[in-house]
C-alpha cells in the first residue's frame, strides 16, 4: 500500500498558508476529532449520563484504542493499554521491568533522555530504597555499557533533541544477551516510522498519542507489555481499574490479564475519543511510505538549510539509519529566530539552550512547504530580521 499525502492533508483542519513544524510536540487538528468529540460531548455524555460507560463503551476504550495502536508499533493484540501521562507510564513500565531483574541494580539510560524519564527513574529508585542506581551514558556508547550488573535498559528511540534514532533491533538484542529487561520509549516513533515491537523483541514499551499520532493536547499515553511477561508483570499503580474484577470492589488486589493490569483509574473519555478519530487517519497510511517521505523530506530540508543558511548548525544525523523524523539546528540566537519564524507563519519550537527544533510529518507537509519554510529562515537569518526585543520575550512554553 502506497499513501496517497494529497487525500491526508486534507483530513487536517490547519490554518490556511500555516507551515506547521511541530507535530513532533502537538498534532494538528484531524477533521474527524472535532466531530468525534462534540457527539461524544453531546450525545454520549449529555444523553446517556453514566449509562455511556456501558452503552458508549467508555470502559472499554483503553483496550480498544491500544488495539488500534498496536498494528502501528508492531505489536500484538491485547498488549497495547491506552491511559494516563507518558510521565506515569515510565514509571510503571520500568518498575514492572526491574521487578523482573531483582537481583541487577542498574537502570541503564543515555543522557539525552527526556527529562520526564529520567526524574521518573530517580523517583522510583527513591520510593524502593533496594540500591538501584540510574547509570547515564552517551547516546553513542549505550552497546559498550550493557553489562552484566544491568537490570533494565531504558532508552528513547529517537531523541528529542537531535532526531537521533537508535537502533531498536541490535541494542534489544545485545541487552537480552546479558539478560538485560528492555523498555523502550516510543515518544518520538509513534505514527513517525514503521515500529515493530514483536519483530525487536521488546518487552515494555510506552509512548506519546499528542505528537504524531495528533490526539490533541493532553491525550493520553499507552504502554505495551510483552505477551510473555503477560501473567509475571507486577503493577506498580495497581488501581481499581487493573483489577481483574473492578465492579466486584475486593479487598485484595488481584491483576487482569497482561496490559490491562496497567490500568490504573478512570480514563478521559473526551480526550480518548479525539484519539479514537484521530487513529482513522491512519487506515489510509502506510508508514514504510511515511518513513520513505519523511526522510526525503528532511534530506531535502537538511539540504537547503546547509545551502542557504550557514550560520545554522545541523544536530541531526546525515545517516538515514540514524535519523528520526525531526531536524534539529544550533544557533546562539536560536529563541529569537524561532519567534521570527514563528510571526512569519512556520511553526517549530525551541529547545535550551540553543536549539531549533523542527518536526517533519508527511501527512500534512509538502515539499513545497519545506522549501518555502527555509526560504523565509533564509530571509530571517540573511536579513538579522529575528533581532527585535518581543522575539527575545521568553513564554513559559517554548
Ligand atoms: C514528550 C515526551 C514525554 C512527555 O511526557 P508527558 O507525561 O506526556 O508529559 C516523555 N518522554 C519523552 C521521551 C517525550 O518525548
Amino acid at each position: 500500500m502506497s499513501t496517497d499525502f494529497k487525500a491526508t492533508r486534507a483530513l487536517f483542519d490547519l490554518p490556511d498558508g500555516l507551515i506547521y513544524l511541530d507535530g513532533n510536540s502537538l498534532g494538528p487538528l484531524p477533521h474527524a476529532a472535532k466531530a468525534r468529540v462534540a457527539k461524544a460531548v453531546s450525545d454520549e455524555w449529555g444523553e446517556m449520563l453514566i449509562g455511556g460507560w456501558n452503552t458508549a463503551g467508555w470502559m472499554d476504550m483503553p483496550q480498544h484504542l491500544g488495539n488500534r495502536i498496536a498494528p502501528l508499533i508492531g505489536a500484538e493484540q491485547d498488549t497495547v493499554l491506552v491511559g494516563d501521562t507518558l510521565s506515569i507510564r515510565v514509571y510503571q513500565c520500568l518498575a514492572a521491568a526491574l521487578d523482573l531483574v531483582a537481583d541487577r541494580k542498574v537502570i541503564l539510560s543515555d543522557r539525552g533522555n527526556f527529562p520526564t524519564d529520567l526524574y521518573m527513574a530517580e523517583g522510583l529508585i527513591n520510593t524502593l530504597e533496594r540500591g538501584h542506581e540510574l547509570r547515564l551514558v552517551d547516546p553513542d556508547a549505550v552497546a559498550d555499557h550493557l553489562t552484566d550488573d544491568v537490570a533494565v535498559l531504558m532508552l528513547t528511540e529517537v531523541d528529542y533533541r537531535t532526531g537521533r534514532k537508535h537502533d531498536m533491533a541490535a541494542l534489544t538484542k545485545q541487552a537480552q544477551a546479558k539478560g538485560i529487561v528492555t523498555f523502550w520509549d516510543l515518544a518520538h516513533s509513534a505514527g513517525a516510522l514503521p515500529v515493530d515491537l514483536r519483530a525487536c523483541n521488546v518487552d515494555f514499551a510506552a509512548g506519546c498519542t499528542y505528537k504524531y499520532l495528533n490526539a490533541g493536547p493532553g491525550a493520553p499515553a499507552f504502554a505495551y507489555v510483552a505477551p510473555k511477561w503477560a501473567e509475571s508483570v507486577k503493577p506498580a499503580l495497581p488501581g481499581w481499574l487493573g483489577h481483574a474484577a473492578p465492579f466486584a470492589f475486593e479487598t485484595e488486589y488481584r491483576p487482569a490479564h497482561g496490559a490491562a493490569r496497567m490500568r490504573v483509574g478512570t480514563p478521559p473519555v473526551l480526550q480518548m475519543a479525539a484519539l479514537d478519530a484521530a487513529l482513522d487517519v491512519w487506515d489510509q497510511v502506510d508508514l514504510q511510505s511515511v518513513r520513505e517521505q519523511s526522510l526525503a523530506l528532511t534530506d531535502a530540508f537538511m539540504d537547503l538549510v546547509a545551502t542557504s543558511c550557514p550560520s545554522l548548525t545541523c544536530i541531526t544525523p546525515s545517516d538515514h539509519a540514524q535519523r528520526g523524523s525531526q531536524v534539529s539546528f544550533r544557533h546562539p540566537d536560536g529563541y529569537a529566530i524561532m519567534q521570527a519564524l514563528i510571526a512569519r507563519g512556520v511553526i517549530g519550537d525551541f529547545r535550551a539552550p540553543d536549539i531549533l527544533r523542527f518536526g517533519i510529518t508527511p501527512l500534512y507537509i509538502s515539499d513545497r512547504d519545506i522549501e518555502r519554510a527555509v526560504a523565509i529562515l533564509a530571509d530571517i537569518l540573511k536579513n538579522t530580521l529575528w533581532d527585535r526585543p518581543e522575539y527575545h520575550q521568553r513564554a513559559q512554553v517554548t
